[in-house]
Protein backbone atom coordinates (compact mmCIF):
# COMPACT_ATOMS: atom_id res chain seq x y z
CA UNK A 1 0.00 0.00 0.00
CA UNK A 2 1.40 3.39 -0.62
CA UNK A 3 3.00 5.59 2.63
CA UNK A 4 0.49 8.17 3.05
CA UNK A 5 3.25 9.85 4.65
CA UNK A 6 5.33 10.09 1.33
CA UNK A 7 6.25 13.12 -0.78
CA UNK A 8 6.60 12.60 -4.24
CA UNK A 9 7.22 16.39 -4.63
CA UNK A 10 10.28 15.94 -1.96
CA UNK A 11 11.79 12.45 -3.35
CA UNK A 12 11.87 14.45 -6.80
CA UNK A 13 13.50 17.37 -4.66
CA UNK A 14 15.75 15.09 -2.88
CA UNK A 15 17.02 13.47 -6.35
CA UNK A 16 17.57 17.30 -7.66
CA UNK A 17 19.15 18.19 -4.82
CA UNK A 18 21.81 15.10 -4.97
CA UNK A 19 22.47 16.08 -8.58
CA UNK A 20 22.39 20.14 -8.05
CA UNK A 21 26.23 19.52 -6.67
CA UNK A 22 27.64 17.95 -9.73
CA UNK A 23 26.72 21.17 -11.57
CA UNK A 24 27.70 24.67 -11.59
CA UNK A 25 24.87 26.63 -11.23
CA UNK A 26 24.32 29.07 -7.91
CA UNK A 27 21.81 28.90 -5.42
CA UNK A 28 19.52 31.21 -6.52
CA UNK A 29 19.24 29.45 -10.07
CA UNK A 30 19.24 25.97 -8.45
CA UNK A 31 15.77 27.47 -6.16
CA UNK A 32 14.42 28.81 -9.21
CA UNK A 33 14.94 25.72 -11.64
CA UNK A 34 13.01 23.05 -8.94
CA UNK A 35 10.18 25.52 -7.85
CA UNK A 36 7.10 24.98 -8.99
CA UNK A 37 5.60 28.59 -11.00
CA UNK A 38 2.46 28.12 -10.52
CA UNK A 39 -0.01 25.71 -8.89
CA UNK A 40 -3.99 25.97 -10.09
CA UNK A 41 -6.44 24.04 -7.60
CA UNK A 42 -10.06 24.40 -8.11
CA UNK A 43 -13.02 22.47 -7.11
CA UNK A 44 -16.21 22.43 -9.02
CA UNK A 45 -19.62 20.69 -8.62
CA UNK A 46 -21.23 17.85 -11.34
CA UNK A 47 -24.48 16.24 -11.32
CA UNK A 48 -24.13 12.56 -10.82
CA UNK A 49 -26.24 10.52 -13.35
CA UNK A 50 -28.73 9.33 -10.03
CA UNK A 51 -29.18 13.00 -9.73
CA UNK A 52 -26.71 14.00 -6.45
CA UNK A 53 -24.29 16.91 -6.61
CA UNK A 54 -20.72 15.77 -6.49
CA UNK A 55 -17.86 18.20 -5.40
CA UNK A 56 -14.46 17.71 -7.70
CA UNK A 57 -11.12 18.24 -6.31
CA UNK A 58 -8.79 18.90 -9.15
CA UNK A 59 -5.40 20.50 -10.13
CA UNK A 60 -3.29 21.81 -12.67
CA UNK A 61 0.57 22.54 -12.35
CA UNK A 62 2.64 24.59 -14.20
CA UNK A 63 5.85 24.08 -13.11
CA UNK A 64 8.56 25.92 -15.37
CA UNK A 65 8.23 28.44 -17.69
CA UNK A 66 11.78 28.67 -19.07
CA UNK A 67 10.13 27.57 -21.91
CA UNK A 68 6.64 28.10 -22.92
CA UNK A 69 3.52 26.22 -23.57
CA UNK A 70 3.72 24.09 -20.29
CA UNK A 71 3.36 20.51 -21.37
CA UNK A 72 2.66 17.63 -19.26
CA UNK A 73 -0.65 14.86 -18.93
CA UNK A 74 -3.48 14.88 -17.23
CA UNK A 75 -4.18 12.24 -14.60
CA UNK A 76 -7.66 10.67 -13.47
CA UNK A 77 -6.96 8.79 -10.30
CA UNK A 78 -8.24 8.42 -6.86
CA UNK A 79 -5.08 9.24 -5.48
CA UNK A 80 -4.13 12.35 -6.55
CA UNK A 81 -3.35 15.36 -4.58
CA UNK A 82 -1.16 18.66 -4.88
CA UNK A 83 2.09 16.93 -4.22
CA UNK A 84 1.51 14.42 -7.18
CA UNK A 85 1.00 16.45 -9.40
CA UNK A 86 3.74 19.28 -8.47
CA UNK A 87 6.03 16.22 -8.33
CA UNK A 88 4.89 14.70 -11.94
CA UNK A 89 5.14 18.70 -12.79
CA UNK A 90 8.71 18.86 -12.19
CA UNK A 91 9.49 15.56 -13.54
CA UNK A 92 8.02 16.61 -17.16
CA UNK A 93 10.35 19.85 -16.76
CA UNK A 94 13.33 17.24 -16.40
CA UNK A 95 11.89 15.01 -19.04
CA UNK A 96 11.32 17.73 -21.66
CA UNK A 97 15.27 19.42 -20.78
CA UNK A 98 16.83 16.06 -21.56
CA UNK A 99 15.20 14.80 -24.88
CA UNK A 100 15.51 18.73 -26.06
CA UNK A 101 11.48 19.40 -26.37
CA UNK A 102 10.75 22.98 -26.17
CA UNK A 103 8.56 23.11 -23.14
CA UNK A 104 8.25 23.98 -19.63
CA UNK A 105 6.84 21.11 -17.15
CA UNK A 106 3.57 20.95 -16.71
CA UNK A 107 0.90 18.50 -14.69
CA UNK A 108 -3.07 18.06 -14.31
CA UNK A 109 -4.87 15.95 -11.84
CA UNK A 110 -8.46 15.05 -11.70
CA UNK A 111 -8.84 13.10 -7.75
CA UNK A 112 -11.51 10.57 -9.08
CA UNK A 113 -11.32 6.84 -9.90
CA UNK A 114 -12.66 7.21 -13.81
CA UNK A 115 -13.70 3.44 -13.50
CA UNK A 116 -16.60 4.96 -11.16
CA UNK A 117 -18.61 7.49 -13.08
CA UNK A 118 -20.45 6.74 -16.48
CA UNK A 119 -19.23 7.82 -20.04
CA UNK A 120 -21.50 10.66 -19.72
CA UNK A 121 -20.48 12.17 -15.70
CA UNK A 122 -16.91 11.68 -16.83
CA UNK A 123 -17.33 13.80 -20.56
CA UNK A 124 -19.09 16.47 -17.96
CA UNK A 125 -16.18 16.49 -15.60
CA UNK A 126 -13.74 16.65 -18.33
CA UNK A 127 -15.49 20.01 -20.04
CA UNK A 128 -15.85 21.45 -17.09
CA UNK A 129 -11.94 21.11 -15.81
CA UNK A 130 -11.41 22.61 -19.24
CA UNK A 131 -13.46 25.24 -18.93
CA UNK A 132 -11.74 26.06 -15.73
CA UNK A 133 -8.54 26.03 -17.29
CA UNK A 134 -9.52 28.41 -19.91
CA UNK A 135 -11.67 31.15 -17.61
CA UNK A 136 -7.87 30.99 -15.54
CA UNK A 137 -6.06 31.27 -19.24
CA UNK A 138 -4.38 27.79 -17.85
CA UNK A 139 -4.37 26.14 -21.40
CA UNK A 140 -3.64 27.03 -25.11
CA UNK A 141 -1.55 26.19 -27.99
CA UNK A 142 1.17 28.55 -26.71
CA UNK A 143 0.18 28.41 -23.07
CA UNK A 144 -0.18 25.08 -21.54
CA UNK A 145 -1.03 21.73 -23.48
CA UNK A 146 -2.38 19.10 -21.73
CA UNK A 147 -2.03 15.48 -22.65
CA UNK A 148 -2.77 11.92 -22.00
CA UNK A 149 -1.72 10.17 -18.55
CA UNK A 150 -2.74 7.65 -16.03
CA UNK A 151 -6.67 7.19 -16.84
CA UNK A 152 -6.98 9.00 -19.17
CA UNK A 153 -6.43 8.63 -23.51
CA UNK A 154 -8.07 10.09 -26.57
CA UNK A 155 -11.40 10.12 -25.90
CA UNK A 156 -10.99 13.12 -22.72
CA UNK A 157 -8.67 15.05 -25.43
CA UNK A 158 -10.93 15.42 -27.99
CA UNK A 159 -13.85 16.27 -25.02
CA UNK A 160 -10.94 18.90 -24.11
CA UNK A 161 -10.06 19.92 -27.66
CA UNK A 162 -14.03 20.53 -28.32
CA UNK A 163 -14.25 22.94 -25.38
CA UNK A 164 -11.42 24.61 -25.87
CA UNK A 165 -12.25 25.26 -29.88
CA UNK A 166 -15.77 26.05 -29.45
CA UNK A 167 -14.51 28.90 -26.41
CA UNK A 168 -11.99 29.91 -28.58
CA UNK A 169 -14.37 30.41 -32.08
CA UNK A 170 -11.54 31.31 -35.14
CA UNK A 171 -8.40 30.37 -33.26
CA UNK A 172 -6.89 28.94 -36.01
CA UNK A 173 -3.95 27.03 -33.81
CA UNK A 174 -6.98 26.29 -31.77
CA UNK A 175 -5.96 22.21 -32.35
CA UNK A 176 -2.25 22.60 -30.81
CA UNK A 177 -4.19 22.92 -27.18
CA UNK A 178 -3.82 19.66 -26.31
CA UNK A 179 -2.01 16.52 -27.56
CA UNK A 180 -2.88 12.58 -27.51
CA UNK A 181 -5.91 13.42 -29.34
CA UNK A 182 -7.42 11.13 -31.90
CA UNK A 183 -5.90 11.07 -35.48
CA UNK A 184 -9.15 12.37 -37.26
CA UNK A 185 -9.08 15.16 -34.53
CA UNK A 186 -5.94 16.60 -34.93
CA UNK A 187 -3.75 13.66 -33.37
CA UNK A 188 -0.69 12.42 -34.75
CA UNK A 189 0.04 8.31 -36.01
CA UNK A 190 2.26 6.82 -33.37
CA UNK A 191 1.03 9.09 -30.23
CA UNK A 192 -0.60 6.43 -28.55
CA UNK A 193 1.97 3.76 -28.71
CA UNK A 194 4.94 6.35 -28.23
CA UNK A 195 5.57 6.11 -24.73
CA UNK A 196 5.91 2.37 -25.09
CA UNK A 197 8.05 2.40 -28.21
CA UNK A 198 10.13 5.20 -26.33
CA UNK A 199 10.68 2.78 -23.46
CA UNK A 200 11.75 0.02 -25.62
CA UNK A 201 14.43 2.17 -27.79
CA UNK A 202 16.10 3.81 -24.35
CA UNK A 203 16.67 0.15 -22.83
CA UNK A 204 17.34 -1.08 -26.17
CA UNK A 205 20.12 1.22 -26.61
CA UNK A 206 21.46 0.18 -22.77
CA UNK A 207 21.15 -2.92 -23.79
CA UNK A 208 23.85 -2.66 -26.51
CA UNK A 209 26.07 -0.92 -24.61
CA UNK A 210 28.64 -3.42 -24.53
CA UNK A 211 30.45 -2.74 -21.25
CA UNK A 212 27.34 -1.56 -19.20
CA UNK A 213 25.61 -4.74 -19.87
CA UNK A 214 29.06 -6.69 -18.59
CA UNK A 215 29.49 -4.52 -15.58
CA UNK A 216 25.38 -5.70 -14.87
CA UNK A 217 26.59 -9.37 -16.10
CA UNK A 218 24.77 -9.39 -19.40
CA UNK A 219 25.12 -9.93 -23.55
CA UNK A 220 24.53 -7.35 -25.25
CA UNK A 221 21.11 -7.00 -27.40
CA UNK A 222 17.32 -7.56 -26.39
CA UNK A 223 17.26 -10.88 -27.33
CA UNK A 224 16.53 -13.44 -25.66
CA UNK A 225 16.42 -11.02 -22.30
CA UNK A 226 13.71 -12.00 -19.64
CA UNK A 227 11.37 -8.97 -19.36
CA UNK A 228 8.75 -8.55 -16.24
CA UNK A 229 6.45 -5.62 -16.63
CA UNK A 230 4.00 -3.92 -14.17
CA UNK A 231 0.91 -2.78 -15.94
CA UNK A 232 -0.58 -3.61 -18.95
CA UNK A 233 -2.16 -0.33 -19.37
CA UNK A 234 -1.26 1.85 -22.64
CA UNK A 235 2.73 2.11 -21.29
CA UNK A 236 2.75 -1.44 -20.22
CA UNK A 237 1.17 -3.00 -22.91
CA UNK A 238 2.90 -1.19 -25.40
CA UNK A 239 5.89 -1.99 -24.02
CA UNK A 240 5.72 -5.42 -23.39
CA UNK A 241 4.54 -5.79 -27.27
CA UNK A 242 7.99 -4.21 -28.48
CA UNK A 243 10.42 -6.43 -26.15
CA UNK A 244 8.84 -9.64 -27.12
CA UNK A 245 8.39 -8.42 -31.12
CA UNK A 246 12.40 -7.86 -30.99
CA UNK A 247 13.05 -11.21 -29.19
CA UNK A 248 12.84 -10.76 -25.54
CA UNK A 249 10.91 -13.05 -23.13
CA UNK A 250 8.11 -11.37 -21.25
CA UNK A 251 8.62 -13.69 -18.10
CA UNK A 252 6.00 -11.88 -15.84
CA UNK A 253 2.86 -9.42 -16.42
CA UNK A 254 1.56 -7.78 -13.48
CA UNK A 255 -1.83 -6.04 -13.04
CA UNK A 256 -3.89 -4.92 -9.91
CA UNK A 257 -5.75 -7.80 -9.27
CA UNK A 258 -2.64 -9.92 -9.30
CA UNK A 259 0.31 -11.32 -11.75
CA UNK A 260 1.38 -14.28 -13.49
CA UNK A 261 4.68 -15.68 -14.28
CA UNK A 262 6.51 -17.91 -16.86
CA UNK A 263 10.05 -18.84 -17.51
CA UNK A 264 9.01 -19.79 -21.13
CA UNK A 265 7.55 -16.47 -22.08
CA UNK A 266 3.91 -15.07 -22.28
CA UNK A 267 2.16 -13.92 -25.13
CA UNK A 268 1.40 -10.19 -24.34
CA UNK A 269 -1.53 -9.98 -26.97
CA UNK A 270 -3.18 -13.12 -25.35
CA UNK A 271 -2.72 -12.08 -22.24
CA UNK A 272 -4.53 -8.81 -22.39
CA UNK A 273 -7.44 -10.55 -24.43
CA UNK A 274 -7.60 -12.89 -21.53
CA UNK A 275 -7.62 -10.21 -19.18
CA UNK A 276 -10.24 -8.52 -21.32
CA UNK A 277 -12.31 -11.31 -21.50
CA UNK A 278 -12.12 -12.91 -17.93
CA UNK A 279 -11.62 -9.51 -16.11
CA UNK A 280 -8.66 -10.83 -14.35
CA UNK A 281 -5.14 -11.64 -15.56
CA UNK A 282 -4.74 -14.54 -13.33
CA UNK A 283 -5.56 -18.02 -14.18
CA UNK A 284 -4.39 -17.56 -17.72
CA UNK A 285 -3.25 -21.16 -19.25
CA UNK A 286 0.03 -22.11 -18.80
CA UNK A 287 1.06 -19.39 -16.24
CA UNK A 288 2.05 -19.55 -12.92
CA UNK A 289 -0.60 -17.16 -10.82
CA UNK A 290 1.72 -14.98 -8.06
CA UNK A 291 -0.28 -14.43 -4.54
CA UNK A 292 0.15 -10.74 -4.74
CA UNK A 293 0.85 -8.58 -7.47
CA UNK A 294 3.78 -6.68 -5.58
CA UNK A 295 5.86 -10.46 -5.87
CA UNK A 296 6.32 -9.78 -9.47
CA UNK A 297 8.69 -7.19 -8.63
CA UNK A 298 11.16 -9.53 -7.02
CA UNK A 299 10.99 -11.85 -9.62
CA UNK A 300 14.26 -13.28 -10.88
CA UNK A 301 14.38 -11.23 -14.43
CA UNK A 302 16.88 -9.78 -16.68
CA UNK A 303 14.42 -6.25 -17.18
CA UNK A 304 11.84 -4.97 -14.49
CA UNK A 305 9.91 -2.64 -16.25
CA UNK A 306 7.73 -0.94 -13.60
CA UNK A 307 4.75 0.60 -15.79
CA UNK A 308 1.88 1.72 -13.73
CA UNK A 309 2.46 4.23 -10.68
CA UNK A 310 4.90 5.68 -8.23
CA UNK A 311 6.28 4.82 -5.29
CA UNK A 312 6.34 0.91 -5.92
CA UNK A 313 9.57 0.18 -5.33
CA UNK A 314 10.69 1.44 -1.72
CA UNK A 315 12.96 1.04 0.72
CA UNK A 316 11.47 -2.00 2.05
CA UNK A 317 11.40 -4.29 -0.71
CA UNK A 318 14.23 -2.81 -2.99
CA UNK A 319 16.50 -5.25 -1.25
CA UNK A 320 14.81 -8.51 -2.61
CA UNK A 321 14.84 -7.69 -6.49
CA UNK A 322 16.44 -9.61 -8.00
CA UNK A 323 16.51 -7.69 -11.38
CA UNK A 324 20.00 -6.43 -12.79
CA UNK A 325 18.58 -3.77 -15.03
CA UNK A 326 14.99 -1.74 -13.77
CA UNK A 327 13.67 0.52 -16.08
CA UNK A 328 11.40 3.20 -15.30
CA UNK A 329 8.05 3.16 -17.56
CA UNK A 330 5.87 5.05 -15.02
CA UNK A 331 6.58 8.40 -13.28
CA UNK A 332 8.78 7.62 -9.93
CA UNK A 333 8.11 4.12 -9.45
CA UNK A 334 11.00 4.22 -7.04
CA UNK A 335 11.62 6.11 -3.86
CA UNK A 336 15.24 7.33 -3.29
CA UNK A 337 15.69 5.27 -0.59
CA UNK A 338 14.83 2.54 -3.26
CA UNK A 339 17.48 4.75 -5.34
CA UNK A 340 20.29 3.76 -2.80
CA UNK A 341 19.81 0.57 -2.81
CA UNK A 342 20.32 -0.35 -6.10
CA UNK A 343 23.54 1.85 -6.37
CA UNK A 344 24.84 -0.29 -3.26
CA UNK A 345 23.89 -3.30 -5.13
CA UNK A 346 25.17 -2.08 -8.88
CA UNK A 347 21.53 -3.06 -10.21
CA UNK A 348 21.16 -0.45 -13.01
CA UNK A 349 18.25 1.86 -12.94
CA UNK A 350 17.43 3.48 -16.39
CA UNK A 351 15.68 6.57 -14.84
CA UNK A 352 11.93 7.70 -15.71
CA UNK A 353 12.58 11.29 -16.95
CA UNK A 354 14.42 10.31 -19.69
CA UNK A 355 12.97 6.52 -20.32
CA UNK A 356 8.96 7.60 -20.80
CA UNK A 357 9.88 10.50 -22.42
CA UNK A 358 8.62 8.99 -26.02
CA UNK A 359 4.97 10.50 -24.70
CA UNK A 360 5.88 13.98 -25.02
CA UNK A 361 8.37 13.65 -27.89
CA UNK A 362 5.46 12.84 -29.59
CA UNK A 363 3.50 14.79 -28.45
CA UNK A 364 5.72 17.58 -29.79
CA UNK A 365 5.35 16.52 -32.79
CA UNK A 366 1.82 16.26 -32.81
CA UNK A 367 1.75 19.89 -32.07
CA UNK A 368 4.07 20.96 -34.49
CA UNK A 369 1.53 19.61 -36.78
CA UNK A 370 -1.18 21.16 -35.70
CA UNK A 371 0.77 24.25 -36.31
CA UNK A 372 1.71 23.30 -39.40
CA UNK A 373 -1.78 22.50 -40.70
CA UNK A 374 -0.52 19.31 -42.65
CA UNK A 375 0.44 15.39 -42.15
CA UNK A 376 3.86 14.77 -41.97
CA UNK A 377 4.95 12.99 -45.15
CA UNK A 378 2.40 14.58 -47.18
CA UNK A 379 4.92 16.76 -49.23
CA UNK A 380 8.16 14.22 -49.67
CA UNK A 381 6.47 10.71 -49.89
CA UNK A 382 5.88 10.88 -53.19
CA UNK A 383 8.40 12.81 -54.37
CA UNK A 384 10.75 10.40 -52.30
CA UNK A 385 9.51 7.37 -54.02
CA UNK A 386 9.41 8.29 -57.45
CA UNK A 387 13.45 9.09 -56.83
CA UNK A 388 13.87 5.75 -55.17
CA UNK A 389 12.40 4.49 -58.63
CA UNK A 390 14.82 6.37 -60.27
CA UNK A 391 17.71 4.70 -58.51
CA UNK A 392 16.32 1.93 -59.07
CA UNK A 393 15.82 1.59 -62.34
CA UNK A 394 19.02 3.24 -63.30
CA UNK A 395 20.80 0.41 -60.57
CA UNK A 396 19.01 -2.12 -62.80
CA UNK A 397 19.94 -1.13 -66.08
CA UNK A 398 23.49 -0.69 -65.38
CA UNK A 399 24.29 -3.91 -63.65
CA UNK A 400 21.89 -5.84 -65.88
CA UNK A 401 20.13 -7.74 -62.58
CA UNK A 402 16.73 -7.35 -60.62
CA UNK A 403 15.99 -6.22 -57.48
CA UNK A 404 13.98 -8.92 -55.45
CA UNK A 405 10.33 -7.64 -55.23
CA UNK A 406 10.61 -7.45 -51.18
CA UNK A 407 13.28 -5.40 -51.30
CA UNK A 408 12.12 -3.37 -54.14
CA UNK A 409 9.21 -2.03 -51.45
CA UNK A 410 11.61 -1.22 -48.82
CA UNK A 411 13.70 0.83 -50.94
CA UNK A 412 11.08 2.85 -53.01
CA UNK A 413 9.00 3.14 -49.68
CA UNK A 414 8.72 7.42 -49.13
CA UNK A 415 7.81 7.85 -45.38
CA UNK A 416 4.32 7.80 -44.25
CA UNK A 417 3.50 9.56 -41.19
CA UNK A 418 4.05 6.90 -39.19
CA UNK A 419 7.17 6.32 -40.09
CA UNK A 420 8.46 9.69 -39.68
CA UNK A 421 7.61 10.01 -35.85
CA UNK A 422 9.10 6.61 -34.92
CA UNK A 423 12.15 7.56 -36.83
CA UNK A 424 12.22 11.17 -35.02
CA UNK A 425 11.51 9.25 -31.65
CA UNK A 426 14.48 6.86 -32.00
CA UNK A 427 16.85 9.73 -32.72
CA UNK A 428 15.68 11.13 -30.06
CA UNK A 429 15.92 8.39 -27.32
CA UNK A 430 19.30 7.36 -29.24
CA UNK A 431 20.62 11.05 -28.58
CA UNK A 432 19.40 11.37 -24.87
CA UNK A 433 20.73 7.92 -23.77
CA UNK A 434 23.86 8.91 -24.97
CA UNK A 435 24.25 12.25 -23.30
CA UNK A 436 23.01 11.07 -19.72
CA UNK A 437 25.85 7.92 -20.19
CA UNK A 438 28.47 10.61 -21.32
CA UNK A 439 27.55 12.89 -18.03
CA UNK A 440 27.74 9.93 -16.02
CA UNK A 441 31.32 8.87 -17.53
CA UNK A 442 32.56 12.17 -17.39
CA UNK A 443 32.54 12.56 -13.91
CA UNK A 444 32.94 9.10 -11.69
CA UNK A 445 31.31 10.66 -8.42
CA UNK A 446 28.06 10.38 -10.10
CA UNK A 447 26.68 7.66 -8.32
CA UNK A 448 24.25 7.08 -10.94
CA UNK A 449 21.95 7.37 -14.02
CA UNK A 450 19.52 9.40 -12.56
CA UNK A 451 21.65 11.88 -11.11
CA UNK A 452 22.94 12.12 -14.12
CA UNK A 453 20.05 12.39 -16.02
CA UNK A 454 18.99 15.07 -13.38
CA UNK A 455 22.45 17.24 -14.21
CA UNK A 456 21.54 17.30 -18.11
CA UNK A 457 18.56 18.60 -17.49
CA UNK A 458 19.64 21.47 -14.77
CA UNK A 459 22.25 22.13 -17.34
CA UNK A 460 20.05 22.53 -19.64
CA UNK A 461 17.11 24.56 -17.78
CA UNK A 462 19.72 26.54 -16.42
CA UNK A 463 21.44 28.05 -19.42
CA UNK A 464 18.02 28.57 -20.48
CA UNK A 465 16.97 30.95 -17.35
CA UNK A 466 20.53 31.97 -17.31
CA UNK A 467 20.53 33.47 -21.36
CA UNK A 468 17.07 34.57 -21.12
CA UNK A 469 18.66 36.94 -18.55
CA UNK A 470 15.85 36.34 -15.91
CA UNK A 471 18.28 37.06 -13.42
CA UNK A 472 19.64 40.48 -14.26
N1 LIG B 1 1.64 11.98 -19.55
C1 LIG B 1 2.82 11.72 -20.33
C2 LIG B 1 4.07 11.88 -19.47
O1 LIG B 1 4.04 11.71 -18.28
C3 LIG B 1 2.83 12.51 -21.63
C4 LIG B 1 2.83 14.00 -21.51
C5 LIG B 1 2.63 14.75 -22.82
O2 LIG B 1 2.56 14.11 -23.86
O3 LIG B 1 2.57 15.97 -22.75
O4 LIG B 1 5.15 12.10 -19.95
Amino acid sequence: MPDKHYSFFGAVERSFNKAAGFTKWESGILEQIKTCNAVFQMRFPIKRDDGSIEVIEAYRVQHSHHKTPCKGGIRFAAEVDQDEVMALAALMTYKCAIVNVPFGGGKGGIKINPKKYSAYELEKITRRYTAELIKKNFIGPGIDVPAPDYGTGEREMAWILDTYGAMHPGEIDAAGCVTGKPVTQGGVRGRREATGLGVFFGLREVCNIKDVMEKQGLTTGVEGKRVAVQGLGNVGYHTAKFFQDAGAKIVGLAEYEGAIRSDAGLDVESVFQHRKKTGSILNYPGAQNLPKNTDMLEMDCDILIPAALENVINGENAPRVKAKIIGEAANGPLTPEADEVFAKKGILVVPDMYLNAGGVTVSYFEWLKNLSHVRYGRLGKRFTENLNAHILGQIEELSGKKVKDNERELIMHGPDEVDLVYSGLEETMIAATHEIMNTWKSNPEIPDMRTSAYVVAINKVGTSYAELGIFP
